[in-house]
C-alpha cells in the first residue's frame, strides 16, 4: 500500500479529508475519536447509526462492519481493528461538545465523568471540532450526523438499558483500518475525553492507496 497522505490531529481538534473508493483510512490512537463519513458526491447520503447496526445485527462497531448511509448505501469498512478483544466501538452516543458540556454542569450530572466536578470544562468539544473540519465542504452542524465512536467502550446492561462510560481505552495507539467503499469525505474529532485519565490525546491518519 502506498501512503499518501499523513497528518496527526492534536487533542480536541478535528480532522476531514476526502478519500476514493478502495484507499484504507488508517487511524491510530488510543483515544475516543468521533468519526463521520459522507458520500462525496452527494454529502445527503451521511453515516447514519440506526441502519448500520440493523445491517450488522449488532449494536457495536466491529471488524467486518460496514458504515451505511440512511438510505442504506455502504461507505466504510472497517477491515483491522487493534481494539478486538480489549474493547468495543460505540454506536449509541452522539457527539460532546460545549453545550452539552455546560448542561451537565447545570443538572449536575459531572458526576458520570471520571474527573465529576473537579474538571475543567473544555471550551469546545467534538460537535465544535467537527462542526468547524466539515465548514470547508459547507456542511453545517445541523447536518452532521451521530458518529460513531471509536475506542469509546460502554457497559450497556441488558435488563435496564443503562449505559455506563468505561475506562477501557488501549494502554497504547492501536491501528483501526477503514476501507472506503465509495468516493468518501470523511472527518473526525479527537474526543477531549473526559471518561478517561488522559482527558483525550493526539490521533494518527493516513491515508493509503489500495
Ligand atoms: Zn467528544
Amino acid at each position: 500500500m502506498q501512503q499518501i497522505r499523513h497528518d496527526v490531529a492534536p487533542r480536541n481538534t478535528g480532522w476531514a479529508a476526502e478519500m476514493k473508493a478502495g484507499q484504507i483510512l488508517r487511524l491510530s490512537a488510543r483515544t475516543i475519536i468521533d468519526f463521520v463519513a459522507f458520500n462525496r458526491h452527494d454529502y445527503t447520503e451521511a453515516f447514519d447509526q440506526a441502519p448500520t447496526k440493523e445491517e450488522s445485527g449488532c449494536i457495536y462497531f466491529k471488524r467486518g462492519h460496514t458504515l451505511l448511509s440512511r438510505t442504506g448505501a455502504p461507505l466504510i469498512t472497517l477491515i483491522a481493528d487493534g481494539f478486538e478483544g480489549l474493547g468495543t466501538h460505540d454506536l449509541q452516543f452522539g457527539m460532546c461538545g460545549r453545550d452539552r458540556h455546560r448542561r451537565a454542569a447545570e443538572e449536575g450530572r459531572l458526576d458520570e465523568y471520571l474527573h465529576g466536578g473537579l474538571m475543567e470544562l473544555p471550551d469546545h468539544g467534538c460537535a465544535e471540532n467537527l462542526t468547524w473540519a466539515l465548514e470547508p465542504y459547507g456542511i453545517k452542524y445541523e447536518n452532521i450526523p451521530s458518529p460513531v465512536n471509536l475506542f469509546q467502550n460502554m457497559d450497556i446492561d441488558q435488563a435496564t438499558g443503562r449505559m455506563t462510560r468505561t475506562q477501557i481505552r488501549p494502554d497504547a495507539p492501536v491501528d483501526l483500518d477503514l476501507r472506503a467503499d465509495c468516493d468518501l469525505l470523511v472527518a473526525f474529532s479527537a474526543c477531549p475525553d473526559k471518561a478517561s485519565k488522559t482527558k483525550g490525546l493526539e490521533v494518527g491518519a493516513a491515508i493509503f492507496a489500495p
